[in-house]
């Protein structure tokens, strides 16, 4: 065999399979050769793995990167070094404020993400109201297959919407995200809490778990009519796991996701950790945490996603006499792989099997970029990051390389992080620092869907 551009050896691989001892080699920038040590061909650059654990890079698949009207968040730039430095080779960018329905605005993006990007990325399209439903054709030939909607302000679409776009998606393919919190309860609630708005965890209160499970059990309704692919974005409460595990029995294709923030912290926290710990949906009891660590582990939930939606920090500073005025949104695409190691696999809470699927092959298969993406397999992009499940860490803004410099998992002790990162067999990520300059990432067009 000829010389290759890379090869990563002594590694405990994590294929499909199993786990087996031994290396990858790199032609390229896809995965050439699987091979025990002996087997493996010279190559230009040869990195002794020291038996840590090669997984495929992380497919983060609902991460608000870029947004053109709100750059003081984010950009692609910070938001992918962020990404890289959290095992995350692809990000499914969301929309945040900007709408992305049109073909042109799909275009500014890819352009914007491909000038400024060091790891790859795919698009949603969104967000979905009354007036744009007619975008799923059109972008859907332009490689965007998802889309997003609300069920709650700031994006409201009406249930009729919903149907208009499930119908659409059934026609034409590609899945309808939806942020599941029904308006009407949310603002009963909010209307009862009397001016009780200083302590943080009054937003957890405003927005009850019946506001996501009331809204879940009627996208699902709908679903079982117009047919379609429906995703449940952020999933938090034992009664909406229960609603999707039941439709998944039922042969509905309905898949879900959860958030680190989720499956870390609970609602009786909020307080100590102040207005940073504001999102939607909410932090959620003790009880439902336990729920989404169960289900991520037998398969109810799909995939885990990081939300990332972080803020300047005068932005969450705002709600520090009443809760309303702070941002919602929070730190999370470097944080994935941190709080699966750390609190799954170190905590005997999830396996590497789970692991690999649920951060790799499930959202390459859910965004219709597997096997190109999300394997190590020979023929498939050279994305891996390489771990180290003993490598403890203080979390702290300093390792963080968001534009907003604050994190919400600040002074916590984690064990399992990241410490290489390639990203089509270069490497982007190597001892907390980004190794590679803007421009790196491509665009990755979603095909079809394969559902499993
Ligand atoms: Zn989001």
């Amino acid at each position: 065999m000829k010389k290759l551009d890379l090869v990563i050896k002594n590694a405990k691989l994590v294929l499909e399979s199993g786990i087996i001892r031994g290396g990858v080699g790199v032609s390229n920038g896809r995965i050439a050769i699987i091979a025990s040590d002996e087997h493996l061909p010279p190559a230009d650059e040869i990195i002794d793995a020291e038996k840590k654990y090669l997984l495929p890079g992380l497919i983060d698949g609902h991460a608000h990167i870029h947004d053109p009207e709100m750059e003081e968040h984010e950009d692609f730039t910070t938001g992918s070094r962020s990404a890289a430095a959290g095992g995350v080779t692809t990000v499914v960018d969301m929309p945040l404020v900007s709408q992305v329905d049109t073909v042109e605005a799909v275009e500014c993006k890819v352009g914007l993400g491909q000038d400024m990007s060091i790891v790859d990325f795919s698009l949603y399209g969104g967000m979905l109201t009354s007036d744009n439903v007619g975008m799923i054709p059109k972008l859907i030939n332009t490689g965007v297959a998802a889309f997003k909607a609300f069920t709650a302000e700031p994006f409201y679409a009406s249930t009729g919407a919903i149907v208009r776009a499930l119908s659409e998606t059934s026609e034409y393919g590609g899945h309808l995200a939806i942020h599941s919190e029904d308006r009407d309860i949310l603002d009963e609630f909010s209307g009862r809490m009397e001016g009780e708005w200083d302590a943080p965890i009054s937003h957890a209160l405003s927005r009850p778990e019946i506001a996501e499970e009331i809204a879940v059990d009627r996208n699902i309704a709908i679903l079982k009519k117009t047919g379609g692919h429906l995703h449940i974005a952020h999933i938090t409460t034992r009664g909406a796991l229960v609603s999707v595990e039941r439709a998944k029995l039922n042969g509905d294709l309905v898949t879900t996701e959860v958030c680190p923030h989720h499956l870390q912290f609970h609602r009786d926290e909020m307080n100590r950790l102040g207005t940073k710990s504001k999102m939607n949906p909410p932090l959620r009891s003790k009880q439902d945490r336990a729920a989404l660590w169960s289900a991520l582990l037998r398969g109810t939930i799909d995939i885990v996603v990081s939300d990332h939606a972080p803020a300047p920090i005068e932005k969450k500073e705002e709600g520090e006499h009443d809760i309303r005025n702070a941002w919602a949104g929070v730190d999370g695409v470097q944080m994935i792989i941190r709080v699966l190691l750390s609190e799954g696999i170190n905590k005997n809470r999830l396996t590497f099997h789970r692991l690999l699927e649920v951060t790799s092959s499930k959202p390459a298969k859910l965004f219709g970029l597997y096997p190109k993406k999300g394997v190590l397999a020979v023929g498939s992009d050279a994305d891996m990051v390489l771990v180290d499940l003993t490598k403890k860490e203080k979390i702290s803004a300093d390792m963080m390389f968001s534009k907003c410099g604050w994190t919400l998992y600040e002074g916590m002790e984690m064990t399992g992080a990241p410490i290489m990162t390639f990203v089509r067999g270069v490497k982007v990520f190597e001892d907390d620092r980004t190794t590679i300059k803007p421009g790196h990432g491509q665009f990755q067009k979603m095909g079809d869907a394969i559902h499993l």
